[in-house]
Order: structure tokens, then sequence, then C-alpha cells
């Protein structure tokens, strides 16, 4: 799977090179024109420099500029990571000093030590490898892939360091190796570049296109960072958090267009408060230098401070700093992906956010706005390309107190030791009964780094109290949670074969934030609304695949006589569980099917990430489907191909509408319309059996009539909101869709729904729970959400409509709820 080039050839490769290159210079006295000539510039492999008005390079123009670099820079080194989900290859540029180059595999292992400083022994030893070992950054560009210009800027970037003798770029070749990623969704480009060249000329350039960007997650591609359920993020997470441990970690993006130029740290409130304070100074410091350099080279518009948070976990930026690396991110106003676009002061002077009341008005964190006019792909690129530099010329220059505390910070959690009755480790223990899920958890944190161990003899642990309070730094009371699982106090004996997580590794500040349940503190604006985090509240992962996961907080004997295995590979975990190893359509989970009923999911032409991730979770557990187009609903005659239609969670104005007439080209455009909305009826009627996700369910309870109210449709977020939380379902176990699952049940609610009825036809398979509703999270407006339908079967004619109110497979986490998707289909 992964093909790394052979570096003993290589190296002698670069050495010949090298070679070359001194016998060519040879009597010459200035040997810079000479190297320049030396290296293909982007113009010159592309035909366009990058940034160009309506040019766009794909990734295989890309792939193949940074072969040519590879083959004439002794600077460069390209590795591919492997293939992304539709199969084409991933990359790292590895761009550093020639020695440094020759040298990749001495500075791989000094960051693995600084990285786990258990592997230093003496203060003399971490002296010369803080001394010796250089900064290491990751820079990479468009994960989302409509973000198009960092990937373009990519090879700006290296021909500049590949080719430039000037001193701050020697000194940054000399004290750093960065790692270029390109594109961090290569398939993503493809899919942008394909489209764009497709609609160049026509009223549709510059749109984005009307599919997803990565085949199941879209924009979700950036959400995947603590789960790894794409092959791109398992990829890159191995080069970041198990091969390379970088000390800066900078991912480059685009926001929309009528907002501020260029957004860079610190970032808006609230700080995650596992996030260790020195890491937020340092992206502090980052971003200050950033905003400085734009400004210093004549950009305006330029913010930090606003919009984005680092509350949440799982974002390409956000998971450094549970490695304990600074993580950056910017934020470029986007054109019309490669054309240019105009923006009025009047459109900047409507749109604000978090920390900035308008894009026109100047604050100390906003001092000098954009006045508005004509915006190029050309300013985004030159923007980024400061702010890289910017980076990684930090970084260089000082390489020895960033991996001074890269290495401190290891150390503290290392040295972790628990006040009483705070957690040492989580424990997964054996025989729960629920193995893939196990398999799974446990492969999500051995794939980001995270040390696992297997008990390989019972022991005897002392469990933390049942509720969990938390307090502010001034005494209040932020909220009282029930731990993860309803362990009783005490001590119990663990069974060998349990999986056991300590507190005690660099990783300490990730496993906490994974398994405690969050508290996200109650932001009101000054109206009383909600304050809208920049994305989900609550994640506690053991809880959203539903894992028993409870914080250990003593062990009885010496861990030390016990036997402990640490688990390197996920299929360690499988061979001891007994689960197939052996890939079936890439996931060897059987389906949990038994009779293969023929079942549809809709896939409209609006992006649906909900969509993408059924289809995610339906692969991943080798269920057939088909993908069932508007077009094929409109004809009608549903229940002659399928018997069971799924309706992923979509907004009732796009599954009816879809795109208009004037926004795309006719074949994307029209939704379901009334013909095709009367024939998910008949369906239904004459037998078929529809299964609603969240939003969708609004969608029918409205056009099928059913006797059916979701009740929070018209509250204010004064009165009710939350975004992103894990809540405690009262699961009705008589019913058939709830067969197999507990009778207290955790379920991913984001800004979903809650239904109340007084049809007795209505058969309710879960409600929200009456007390302990919330599990992980935020939750504004609780006594709203309390005992309403969470899950309801509505017979309509012959058939059947299932209403899930919240998100059974939400980003593909929530394990703990595919059960009800699977009886769903088959009760
Ligand atoms: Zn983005």
């Amino acid at each position: 799977m992964t093909r790394h080039r052979n570096l003993p050839l290589l190296s002698f490769y670069l050495l010949s090179l090298c070679l070359l290159y001194s016998v060519q210079v040879q009597g010459q006295k200035t040997t810079a024109p000479a190297l320049t000539r030396a290296i293909p510039s982007p113009q010159a492999v592309l035909g366009f420099t990058p940034g160009d008005d309506r040019k766009l390079a794909d990734w295989t123009q890309i792939t193949n500029y940074f072969a040519r670099l590879d083959q004439s820079s002794n600077r460069v080194l390209v590795q591919t990571l492997g293939e992304t989900t539709l199969k084409r290859p991933m990359i790292a540029v590895f761009i550093s000093a020639r020695e440094n180059i020759l040298a990749l595999d001495k500075y791989k292992e000094i960051q693995r030590r600084l990285a786990d400083p258990r592997t230093i022994s003496t203060e003399l030893e971490r002296n010369r490898l803080i001394a010796t070992g250089r900064a290491v950054v990751v820079i990479s560009c468009s994960i989302h892939s409509t973000e198009i210009v960092a990937s373009q800027m990519s090879m700006q970037l290296a021909y500049e360091l590949a080719s430039a003798q000037d001193a701050q770029t020697l000194e940054i070749l000399q004290n750093a190796i960065l790692v270029l990623i390109p594109s961090a969704n290569p398939d993503g480009i493809d899919i942008v570049a394909d489209w764009y060249r497709k609609t160049l000329g026509t009223p549709f350039e510059g749109k984005e296109p009307p599919e997803l960007y990565h085949h199941y997650s879209g924009h979700d591609d950036n959400r995947d960072w603590f789960m790894l359920n794409l092959k791109e993020t398992q990829l890159l997470s191995r080069l970041m958090w198990r091969e390379w441990f970088p000390q800066i970690v900078y991912d480059v993006h685009q926001q929309g267009p009528n907002s501020s130029r260029f957004f860079v740290p610190p970032f808006y409130d609230p700080p995650n408060p596992n996030i260790a304070p020195l890491l937020l100074r340092q992206v502090g410091l980052f971003g200050h230098k950033m905003a400085a350099d734009l400004q210093a080279a004549g950009f305006k518009g330029v913010i930090t401070n606003a919009a984005y948070d680092t509350w949440w976990h799982g974002g390409f930026r956000t998971a450094p700093y549970y490695h304990n690396s600074i993580g950056i991110l910017s934020e470029a106003a986007s054109a019309r992906l490669m054309s240019p676009t105009t923006i009025t002061r009047e459109q900047l002077s409507k749109t604000s956010a978090r920390g900035m009341r308008n894009a026109l008005e100047a604050a100390t964190n906003f001092p000098d706005p954009w006045p508005g006019g004509e915006w190029k792909p050309r300013d985004i690129l030159n923007m980024e390309l400061v702010a890289a530099r910017s980076v990684l010329s930090l970084a260089a220059k000082y390489r020895a107190s960033h991996l001074r505390n890269f290495f401190d910070l290891g150390l503290k959690h290392v040295n972790y030791t628990p006040a009483q009755n705070e957690p040492l480790a989580y424990l997964i223990p054996a025989g729960q009964g629920r193995d893939e899920a196990v398999a799974r958890l446990v492969g999500a944190l051995v794939g980001q780094g995270i040390e696992v161990h297997r008990l390989d003899q019972e022991l005897h642990a002392g469990f933390g109290p049942q509720v969990l309070q938390r307090m502010n730094s001034t005494g209040e009371k932020l909220g009282v949670f029930r731990t993860i699982i309803a362990h009783a106090a005490g001590v119990h004996e663990v069974p060998a074969g349990s999986y056991i997580v300590f507190l005690a590794q660099p990783q300490g500040a990730n496993v906490r934030s994974l398994f405690e349940p969050q508290i996200y503190p109650n932001r009101l604006t000054p109206l009383g609304e909600a304050e809208r985090p920049y994305d989900v509240a609550g994640w506690t992962l053991p809880l959203q695949m539903g894992v028993d996961a409870p914080a250990v907080v003593t062990i009885q004997e010496p861990v030390g006589d016990r036997k402990l295995t640490l688990i390197r590979e996920t299929n360690e975990v499988r061979r001891d569980l007994a689960l197939p190893l052996k890939e079936t359509n890439g996931s060897p989970i059987a389906s949990p099917l038994r009779q293969g009923p023929r079942i549809g999911i809709y896939r409209g032409w609006t992006a649906n990430m909900d969509e993408g991730w059924t289809r995610f979770v339906f692969d991943t557990f080798n269920v057939l489907y088909k993908s069932v187009r508007d077009k094929d609903i409109r004809q009608g005659n549903l229940l002659s191909s399928y018997d069971v239609l799924i309706l992923p969670s979509q907004r009732e104005r796009d599954i009816v509408e879809g795109h208009s007439a004037e926004a795309y080209p006719q074949e994307f455009t029209g939704g379901l319309t009334k013909t095709g909305v009367a024939n998910l009826k008949a369906f239904v009627e004459e037998g078929g059996k529809l299964i609603c996700f969240d939003s969708s369910c609004n969608f029918v309870i409205k056009h099928l009539g059913l006797p059916v109210r979701n009740s929070l449709e018209e509250l204010k977020s004064s009165e009710f909101y939350s975004p992103g939380s894990i809540v405690s379902l009262e699961v009705n176990q008589n019913h058939p869709i709830a067969q197999g699952l507990g009778q207290d049940t955790a379920a991913y609610f984001i800004n979903s729904s809650a239904f109340e009825t007084t049809d007795g036809k209505v058969r309710v398979v879960a409600r929200y729970a009456k007390q302990d509703l919330l599990r992980s999270g935020w939750l504004l407006g609780e006594d709203k959400l309390r005992g309403k339908i969470a899950l309801a079967e509505v017979p309509l004619g012959r058939g059947n409509i299932v209403l899930f109110a919240f998100r059974p497979q939400h980003r593909g986490q929530t394990w703990a709820t595919f059960r009800f998707i699977w009886n769903a289909i088959s009760s």
C-alpha cells in the first residue's frame, strides 16, 4: 500500500546529481543563475503561471510538476503515501537543504525521540537532539477542493524554495524541513478541475460542482481527524503522527468571498480546555507574524481573533494540539474558483462574524479593511505565499525553541500523575459483545499514534464516580454529567483481553479529549441568542460508538507486574477479537442484513454530505444499495426496483426544488418536483418502506401528511439550541427496530428534530431521555427536548415510514446507532 522511495538509491541519485551540478558550476562565481536554470518553473511545465485567471492545474499536472522538481532539485524529494479513495496517488513533498534531504532518516529519528520523551534518558541527550534536529513544518493545501488556489500555490512555493538563493530562503532550508501536501484531497482537485473546465465561458463558470468533492464526505473531509474514516486522513495521520511528528502544521483554506480577505490566528473563543496554554500562545505568535508580514507586504483586510475557534477536536489544524504541535489555519476570501470576482462595499458592509462587526469596519484585530473591488485568484495566491513564507521563516528562526517546547509538552504528559479520583487511564473492557465497534475504536486510536495496550492478565481497577461535575475557575458549576457507562464505583476485576489507554503518554491530551464528555460553555449573544460554535460541541468517541470505556482511577497491582502488549496495527485488534481480516468490497465487515432487500439511497444534486456519509456507512458494512436520482423518482414505479428507500438528512427545499434553472445546467436542476413527491407517496402506500434521517423527516411530514409535528421547528436559539452533541435515548426494546439496542442509548443530535403526536398509529421506538439527557456537548433549553419522540414508525397505506429525528450515521462516527438503521431496513 505504501510505496516509499528507496532512500539509499535516492541518496546515490542525489549525490550524482550534486556531482553533476558542481561540475556544471565549476569556474562560475555566481552559482544562482545556473541553479535557477536547472529547475523548471511551474510556468515552464504547465504553460501558465499558478494563479493566472481561468487556469487550473489538475492532479496529474500537479504531480507531474512535483516529479520534475524532484528530478531537478536536490532540495526536493517526493514521497507517494498511498492511494486516495478514488485511487489517485497521494503525495508529500519534502523540501529542505540538500544535506537535510540526504539525511531525512536521521531527522525522522530525532523527531520520533523528541515526540516521546521516554526515549531520551539524559539532559545531555535531549540537548544534543534539540541542537541537531530541524523544525518540521507541514503545509497542507486545498483539503476543501473548491478552495482551490492553495493547490496551485503549492507549486509556486516549492519552486521558489527549490531555486532561490536569498538569505531568508537559505535559513528556512537550513533549519526547517517542509513537508508540503499539495492537496489533502487529490480526488477533489480533479472533480473541481473537470467541472471548472466544462463550465468555463458558460453562465455557470466559477460555480461549485453539483456533487461532493470527496466521494463520501465532501466538505466533511476535514471533520475526520480523530475518527480516520477516510483513506486520506489515514494516510496523512500516519505520515504526521506516526512517522514525522511535525512541530508546526499549517492548513491553508479559503472562506466566503464577502468577508475579511484573510483570516489568521489567534482564534476566537472558546478554547478547548485540553489544549496546552503554551500552544495557544505559540499559535498566536505565528498568526501575528503572518498578519504583520502580510501588512508589511501591503495587503489589506487581514483579520485575527474572529470566526474560527479551537473548541472542536477533529480538524486538520486542531488535531496537532493533541500531539503537542502548533496548528495554524488561514482562510483567504474566495474568488469564483479560478475566475476573478468583484466584491462591493455593500457586500462587505453586510458581512459579519464572531469578532467582526462587518467586513468594512476597522478594529484592533482588523486594522486595515479592504475597501472592495476586483478580487482575483492571484490575490489569494500572493497572500498565501507570504503567509507560508512567514510560517517557515518563524519556524526556522526559532528552530531550537520549537523543538524544546514540543519536547517539554510531551514530557509533561508523560509525567502526568492524577489527583485523587482523577482518571489515570480509560479502559475498554473485554467481552462487551460489540467487537466490531471495539476494533474500530482501537484502530482509530492506534491510527493517530495513541498508545493502546492489551491486558494479557487480569487486574483489579478502581473506577471513578458515575457523576462528573465540572466547575469553571471561579467555582461556578458548568455541568453535571454521567460518566460514559454507568459502572458502579469501586474496585472491579478487569478481565484479560481488555484494552487500556493510559493518560501518561505523549498524547495524554488527545486521550482525554476523546474519552471524556465535553462541557461546552453556555455562550450567548447580548440578545440572549446562542452563539454558534465553529463546529460541533461534543464528540466523546466511545460514547458515539457505543463502546463501554470507563475511567480508571486506581489500579491495585503494580502495572509493571502485569503483562501488557502495545497494539501497533489495527489488524492486531481484529486478530485478538477473532474478526475477519480479509477485505471484501474494501471493508472486512460482513453485512448485518440476512436477506438482501433492494435498497435505494436518495442522492440529489446539491452535494449533500449526509448522503455521502450514508453511503460510507453502507459500504463499510457491505450493505448493497443503489443511488437514486431525482429523475428516477420522477419516473415513478419505484416499488418495481426498491423495497426500501432512504432519505439522508436534507432540507425540504433542496429535496423538492433542487437547484434553480439559473444556477446550474438543466441536468442538475429541479429536485423531486411534485411528481416525484407523489411517486414517493405511492411507493409507501403500495407497500414500500421509507427511512428518513433528521431534516428529511420534515419534508416527509409536510408533503406526505404524517400525523407528527417537529416541536423544535419554530423555536428561537434563545429557547433551544444544540449544535452537535450527544444525548441519551430511552429505547422501547420491544419494538423490532430496537432489537439489540440498550434501553439507554447515546445518539447524535446536531440541530436535529424532536417529534410529538396524538395519533395512536404512530409507533414510538425511542424518546429523548427524561433525565440526564445531555451526555456530551451543549444543550440549551433541555426541557424542550426531554421525553419527545426521537425515533418512530408511521404506517401509511400498506407501507411504513421510519422517522429518525437525530443522525444515526453522523460522519460515520455514531456506531452506537448504526444498528437502528439495519433494524429499520430489515424489520
Ligand atoms: Zn476550508
